[in-house]
């Protein structure tokens, strides 16, 4: 292979097909190809066939070094050569390329892997591939709905995480919409995502799934909110409802800053201004003891020492910490009792929960 065009055709990697002329432009490269058929027989006679005339078919393809490429097939129009038969004239078929379509097979599988796969937003990989928003997503839903669909892809689920998302921002004609999803919690595969957060969202699903499959499931994992343990009734009720980790840090956090708004305004008078010592490490209080570093245990433990003079923020962070170190046991028994401790140090404590 030491000619131009063997080089090329080995870049281009397209069975069937063989370049005829490649050429760049100030944004991308164009690629002229053509089957290696050089003969055809009809289909209906058997009779071989000659060559009526070409057409221009352009599809996008995998970009080609960092830029977008384009195919150029010079596509055989045939001739059936038999007076008598009905076949006339067809144009080539090929694998790779789909009719109506403005991308090669390859291109659309890789878009979908990206967007599915790898979460690339859908106008990067359009911009990427040299196509429209609708191109890259009509390759999404093409080739991701046979993945998604696949019977194999969610076996028997033990550990069912369910949890809502913002799906849609408010805008003028719509409040939030929200979508819930249902999580295989120890594969970690999304399993299905439901239109809605309510109980009767959560329940018209439970409702529709094969009750064999519902029975299988053992733990639930929710966030706090009442909506989904109704939702799991009365198809889900045999299950053990388990409160997500994220959701219960939340809790503890968001009286952390409760009673931190409530000291600041104490001491100083009014809300959190930028320059004030517990307004200036409510972040630092928000994250977990162990990511703090020297400088920001420092920074911390002085904002506290100047703005908590009744140490009340302090006895806040500690519960919340002590919420967080339940989720370091590895035994359930070991849990419970840094669970028990958690509960008997806040009662203990006299700061109020806000
Ligand atoms: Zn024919």
């Amino acid at each position: 292979m030491s000619d131009g065009i063997g080089l090329a055709e080995a870049l281009l990697g397209l069975p069937g097909f063989r370049v005829l002329e490649v050429h760049e432009t100030a944004d991308e490269v164009v690629i002229t190809i053509e089957t290696t058929a050089t003969i055809a027989w009809c289909a209906v006679c058997g009779v071989r066939a000659e060559v009526h005339d070409r057409t221009r078919v352009e599809v996008r393809d995998l970009a080609c070094f960092g830029r977008p490429a384009r195919l150029v097939w010079r596509k055989r129009r045939w001739r059936c050569r038999e007076h008598a038969c009905d076949a006339r004239t067809w144009t080539e078929r090929s694998e790779h390329f789909d009719t109506q379509r403005v991308i090669t097979r390859r291109a659309g599988a890789e878009a979908c892997r990206q967007v599915g796969e790898l979460a690339r937003p859908v106008s990067k990989v359009a911009e990427e591939f040299g196509v429209c928003w609708w191109t890259v997503m009509n390759a999404v839903v093409e080739h991701g709905t046979p993945l998604v669909d696949d019977p194999d892809r969610v076996g028997r689920v033990r550990h069912l995480g369910i949890d809502e998302t913002s799906f849609l921002k408010a805008n003028r004609t719509h409040p939030i919409v929200y979508a819930t999803g249902l999580v295989d919690l120890q594969r970690h595969v999304v399993i299905d995502m439901v239109n809605g957060n309510s109980a009767a969202d959560l329940r018209r699903w439970t409702a529709n799934a094969d009750p064999d499959w519902l029975a299988n499931i053992k733990v639930v994992a929710t966030d706090l909110t009442e909506s989904f343990r109704a939702g799991l009734s009365p198809h889900l009720t045999h299950v053990r409802r388990v409160a997500d980790p994220f959701h219960v840090v939340r809790v503890a956090n968001r009286c952390l800053d409760n009673v931190r708004r409530r000291v600041q305004n104490e001491t100083l008078g009014h809300r959190g201004r930028k320059h004030d010592p517990l307004y200036r490490i409510r972040k630092l209080l928000l994250s977990g003891a162990e990511r703090l570093d020297e400088p920001g245990a420092d920074r911390m433990l002085l904002g506290l020492r100047v703005g908590d003079p009744n140490d009340e923020l302090l006895g806040a962070w500690l519960a919340k910490e002590s919420v967080r170190d339940v989720y370091l046991a590895t035994t359930w028994r070991d849990a419970r009792t840094l669970l028990d401790k958690t509960i008997v140090g806040c009662l203990a404590d006299e700061v109020p929960r806000s």
